[in-house]
């Protein structure tokens, strides 16, 4: 991983959520057109996002959410 994966894997909740200054999300945005693995991540948790706020209209089990974050967590090494 280099430096810029670490900043924008760090950043991906801000960004996702248009938190992230201008110049920031420029920066990431750019990183992700030339990482694919970043890029994955990226759009899985856009995806997952999604589906989280779709299905919260339903009933979803703590446990289902918590246990999609720990795949996540184990797959992509993300903290959190
Ligand atoms: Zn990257």
């Amino acid at each position: 991983m280099s430096d810029r994966c670490d900043e924008a894997l760090a950043n991906l909740y801000l960004y996702l959520d248009s938190e992230l200054d201008r110049v920031s999300s420029d920066r990431i945005r750019a990183h992700l057109a030339d990482c694919p693995p970043c890029e994955h991540v990226f759009s899985f948790e856009h995806r997952f996002k999604l589906v989280v706020r779709e299905r919260l209209r339903e009933e979803v089990p703590p446990e289902f959410i918590a246990k999609i974050r720990a795949v996540l967590s184990s797959e992509y090494e993300i903290d959190g």
